[in-house]
């Protein structure tokens, strides 16, 4: 009974892919259109040549109602590559600008990227597609518009993994290469991604407007982001009598201290923070020279260009704060001094809440401290295994995952031997064992609980870089299929993938990635 039922289901789903109109024939729409023409250069992609469809995300595509093998035709290559624009598809190029490593640039944009409009999907999602690396724009500067395989593949796994990890960002559907040769420290094939969010727009959209005292388009942009993105806003604000404007800062202070709070507590570390890189809507958002911690590295730096470590792993939440206030200052026509005082203020409460909410929850507090005392003993808990990791040089993922699947009151060797101080680590341990004796949550219930926010397998860079040598030298994405499917299931077992749940090998230390992508 129960199989003919999901045979039923199954074959309603398959004739409703089947029944879709091809990708390039779909009704796509265009909300940010609607904000007229100061806010974008309307631009026709250039089309990479010979382009390849290599690889299609089975998870993204069924966010438009897809599956991927209805995706996996000519037709879509060719839309993915920039040749074939749908009809009622007008490919535009944002502007923004931004703070660039701290200093403001006046003007920057969609430099290789165009968005080609909105589909609504069967939940009444608006999806945007974005085509990144199909040519050069208003906004290029001295770029070709162009994106090469290897920093499209990375950002291809990383936004997913992002999401496989719940992390807010933006997805991505599919990677198509070309025989497109790219210039970067050498040459390169010219590849495209295309990408969905919600909304692409940017603190930096907010500031271009701000710093040209364009007020009346700094409004239209807030009031078209309230009615679009945080539509609850205006109820809001008519029950409390509250600015709109006031909550409109604070619900993206909110969602950033979140996104943030998320890459703290997994080991994410972004490496290029410019306000331009910052969503409105809390997305983690263009993947470049990201990483994530091996071993526990509070100064950890993944941008090889980033020299004075702007962006290292510690700075990122005084680095959001620093980029919320810079988009704040934007919204200053529309709020007094106090208001936008006021919610930032809230910043380092919520992260700090939401991060040391994350850690215990890591380490299997999955109930609120009993009183202040108690939660003061873990937040401590927290902090002193994270100074302990460090003065050992602890594998940032793996210690969590050992300790998931660990009886807690016995500490397994594979988990004691990550520490050279064991003596150090045995009486954190007791304090350990001592505070989680008081919640009262079943053992194995708290190990799966544990073992889903604690992932067995991350991004680690060499990973991503096996597969872009194998892709780049071979033509060969059995290991970009293998990494997607692994990363959108982090959490879970993978008997055949058992070799990237360990430590890095040592040739991953030399891997350098930085700005040129
Ligand atoms: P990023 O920090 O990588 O997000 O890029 C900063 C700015 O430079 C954005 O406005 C990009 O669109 C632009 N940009 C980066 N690479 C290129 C390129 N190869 N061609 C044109 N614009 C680019
Ligand atoms: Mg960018």
């Amino acid at each position: 009974m129960l199989s003919t039922q999901k045979d039923s289901l199954q074959s309603h789903n398959a004739s409703n892919i089947s029944s879709k109109p091809l990708f390039y024939e779909l009704e796509f729409s265009n909300r940010f259109h609607s904000l007229g023409n100061d806010f974008f250069s309307v631009q026709e992609p250039d089309g990479l040549e010979n382009p390849e469809l290599v690889h299609i995300n089975p998870s993204a595509a069924q966010l438009l109602d897809y599956s991927a093998d209805s995706l996996n035709n000519s037709k879509f290559c060719y839309f993915a590559a920039g040749h074939l624009i749908p009809e009622n598809c007008q490919p535009v190029a944002a502007i923004y600008a931004g703070h660039q490593f701290g200093h403001f640039v006046p003007q920057l944009g969609d430099g290789r990227a165009l968005l080609l409009g909105e589909i609504k999907n069967s939940a009444a999602q608006y999806w945007e597609i974005q085509l990144k690396g199909v040519g050069a724009t208003p906004y290029s500067r001295q770029g070709d518009g162009r994106a090469v395989l290897r920093s499209t593949i990375r950002e291809y796994l990383c936004s997913e993994a992002m999401y496989g990890l719940g992390i807010p960002t933006t997805r991505a559907l599919a990677i198509v290469n070309s025989q497109e040769k790219v210039w970067r420290e050498q040459l390169e094939s010219g590849a495209a991604l295309v990408r969905l969010s919600p909304s692409f727009i940017r603190f930096g959209s907010f500031e271009l407007f701000a710093s040209r005292s364009q007020t009346d388009k700094v409004q239209q942009l807030a009031d078209f982001v309230i009615q679009h993105y945080y539509p609850d806003i205006l109820k809001q604000s008519n029950n409390k009598q509250i600015n709109p404007y006031q909550l409109f800062l604070s619900s993206v202070i909110e969602k950033t201290a979140l996104m943030i709070a998320h890459w703290q507590a997994v080991g994410f570390a972004h490496g290029v923070m410019n306000t331009d890189n910052m969503s409105v809507l809390g997305l983690t958002l263009d993947y470049g020279p990201f990483g994530f911690l091996d071993t526990y590295q509070r100064d950890f730096i993944c941008n090889h260009s980033d020299h004075q470590g702007r962006y290292s792993f510690q700075k990122q939440p005084g680095i959001a704060l620093w980029n919320l206030t810079r988009f704040a200052e934007t919204l200053l026509s529309l709020m007094t001094i106090d208001e936008a005082k006021q919610a930032l203020a809230a910043f380092e409460a919520q992260f700090t809440d939401h991060y040391l909410s994350l850690m215990e929850q890591k380490l299997g507090f999955f109930q609120s401290a009993g009183n202040n005392e108690e939660a003061q003993e873990r937040s401590t808990l927290v902090l002193s295994l994270l100074n302990l990791m460090e003065k050992n040089q602890v594998d940032y993922s793996l210690l969590f995952r050992r300790l998931s699947g660990s009886i807690i009151a016995e500490p397994r060797p594979a988990i004691r031997d990550m520490f050279l101080d064991r003596e150090t680590f045995d009486n954190w341990h007791q304090h350990y064992i001592r505070l989680l004796d008081k919640d009262s949550l079943p053992e194995r219930q708290r190990r799966e609980k544990m073992n889903r926010i604690n992932p067995k397998y991350i991004l680690r860079n060499y990973m991503a870089q096996i597969a872009i040598d194998k892709a780049t030298h071979d033509n060969d994405y059995s290991e970009v299929d293998k990494l997607l499917k692994l990363m959108l299931n982090p959490f879970d077992e993978h008997p055949q993938m058992e070799h990237y749940a360990g430590l890095p090998p040592d040739w991953a230390t030399e891997i350098s990635v930085s700005c040129s992508s």
